[in-house]
């Protein structure tokens, strides 16, 4: 049995909190010029595809994410969640205006803000210490991978001790963090992404995405894969190092993702990762028949 986030959301705040995408108005450091212009290998333009445009104040921006989902939501509660780009990739006063406006929404709950680990200087960890005295603030961290051959093609811009660096300040500031990797990237086996889940385990952070590799239109990756540089996973294989990973992971890591959500307009491969539904229904009955999973001991 592992620990996931409806798990984790009932308990925090008694039930379901459905996340609202923001848009701080960031750029990334790996698409400035800063660390290059090209971005990450799979990355059409911040991880967010699906976040607000930013129009309007954040408030604004809450008013109208929240009219667009009122009917899902029952329970009222939102999570301010800025996830395109690099959200901390700003001066700490702009941060501290901006993130204080969403929290400061009386249905908003908590602020998650996605980032890179080496856009966490101590100023801009202040900042998230003292909000997370108002309400609670999860940091959710792109680390992909561990191995360093892989971070390079994948063009990451940071080594790893800056991963280990960012999760270490942000535990000592009380900040939760939750770190994302990629299952299926060029050149991995299976033992080398179990090698990722197994660190990402004993890093300190509190949760964990999973993430399938898309390969979408648009990017250098999708130039790789089509020159047929490498193949994507099938579901199966998926399937099985997911559970591989899981069983990596301490059992009070909460799994805040078992694969994507990839922009289907954009998706080359794997397309069966384009049914969500089918996929998750796939990993769901895999997992009933894994004791492991399950928490029985065999
Ligand atoms: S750090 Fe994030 S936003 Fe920047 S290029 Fe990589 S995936 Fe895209």
């Amino acid at each position: 049995m592992y620990r996931s986030l409806n798990d984790e959301l009932r308990e925090k705040f008694g039930g379901k909190v459905y996340k609202l995408a923001l848009e701080g108005g960031f750029s990334c450091p790996n698409r400035d010029g800063t660390l290059g212009t090209g971005g990450c290998i799979f990355c059409l333009g911040g991880s967010g595809d699906f976040a607000e445009k930013p129009s309007g104040s954040i408030f604004e921006q809450i008013e109208k994410a929240k009219a667009r989902v009122a009917g899902k939501n029952p329970s009222g509660k939102y999570n301010a969640y800025f996830q395109s780009y690099t959200n901390t990739y700003a001066p700490a006063e702009y941060l501290e205006r901006i993130f204080s406006e969403a929290i400061s929404h009386p249905d908003i709950v908590a602020l998650s803000v996605g980032t890179r680990p080496d856009c966490l200087p101590d100023d801009v960890i202040e900042v998230l210490a003292r909000l997370n005295k108002t309400k609670p603030v999860w940091v959710e961290l792109g680390l992909q991978t561990i191995h360093q051959k892989t971070a390079e093609y994948i063009r990451r811009g940071y080594p790893l001790p800056v991963f280990d660096s960012a999760v270490e300040r942000l535990k000592k500031a009380g900040i939760y963090v939750v770190v994302h990797m990629i299952i299926g990237l060029p050149g991995e086996t299976p033992e080398m992404i179990f090698e990722t889940a197994e660190y990402i385990g004993k890093s300190g952070a509190d949760g964990i995405k999973l993430q399938l590799l898309h390969v979408l239109s648009g990017t250098d990756l999708a130039k790789d894969y089509k020159a047929g540089k490498f193949r994507t996973l099938e579901l199966d294989e998926y399937i099985l190092i997911l559970e591989g990973c899981i069983r990596r992971l301490p059992p009070e890591m909460t799994i805040h993702r078992l694969t994507g959500d990839g922009n289907k307009r954009h998706l080359i491969a794997p397309l069966w990762s384009g049914d969500k539904k089918r996929v998750l229904n796939a990993i769901n009955s895999a997992f009933e028949n894994d004791k492991l999973i399950q928490g029985e001991s065999l």
